[in-house]
């Protein structure tokens, strides 16, 4: 796992959260539209979170994926 800095106060940010969606109960997926009808491109974020400030940060894994 990378290591992550705040963007607001630089503290180091603890890594391996996960973010419950009330009500609901399905995980949160990134996603953007491909450019044929099933070329969709949906990843699954790592979620960081700044113990210092709580700033929360989600990275995906294969950003490259999302490029155009
Ligand atoms: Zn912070």
């Amino acid at each position: 796992m990378k290591e992550r800095k705040c963007h607001e106060c630089e503290t180091t940010m603890v890594g391996e959260c996960t973010i419950r969606v009330e009500g609901g109960g399905y995980g949160i997926k990134i996603q953007k539209k491909g450019h044929g009808l099933f070329n969709r491109v949906a990843e699954s974020p790592q979620v960081y979170v700044c113990p210092s400030c709580g700033y929360v940060a989600m990275y995906v894994d294969n950003a490259e994926r999302f490029a155009d």
